[in-house]
């Protein structure tokens, strides 16, 4: 039987190369993952790396509609991420592409390779200011304030939730 389509976030980062056509070919690649589309996307933002090294980041949201499992969500992220010439030579060493899943639906999920609610989101202002435009409800106003010391730029017009 086909699955419902669940609503999920995902934060988009790089900071190496053509960062910002990264992100951009990012949110084509979303949208033509299986049983998937890519229903709205934040601004690009431009933030200081945050428990991270090199270049400032370009940094989005976006949300999906997907019939994908979680765990098939998270391989497919991990692919386009390999795909955009992603290496991992250390820890939170600078990258061609990041994808994270935020949110999917109102799942809780904690398994090895998989937390959602991603278990950082709500200490980094490069998801939270993004997610904050295509979904305020699920950013209590408190952890906007607990990040607002965090130097993040909006680099794009609002997108007014548009599909790429
Ligand atoms: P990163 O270096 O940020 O790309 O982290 C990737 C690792 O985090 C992988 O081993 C994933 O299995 C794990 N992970 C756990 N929860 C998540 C999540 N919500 N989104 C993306 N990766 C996750």
């Amino acid at each position: 039987m086909r699955r419902d389509p669940v609503t999920a976030f995902i934060a988009l980062g790089a900071n190496l190369g053509d960062a910002r056509q990264a992100v951009e070919d990012a949110l084509q690649a979303l949208d033509r993952l299986p049983d998937t589309r890519v229903s709205a996307r934040s601004r690009l933002y431009c933030t200081a790396p945050h428990e991270a090294t090199g270049p400032d980041f370009i940094n989005a949201v976006t949300r999906l509609s997907t019939r994908l499992t979680a765990p098939q969500l998270l391989l497919s992220l991990q692919a386009l991420e390999q795909q955009a010439g992603r290496e991992r030579p250390y820890v939170n060493a600078p990258r061609t592409l990041d994808l994270d899943v935020l949110l999917y639906g109102d799942a809780t999920i904690d398994s090895p390779s998989l937390t959602v609610p991603h278990p950082r989101m709500w200490q980094r202002a490069f998801v939270l200011c993004p997610l904050a435009e295509l979904a305020p409800d699920r950013v209590p106003q408190a952890c906007l304030q607990a990040v607002a010391d965090q130097t993040i730029t909006p680099l794009t017009a609002l997108a007014g939730g548009h599909a790429p």
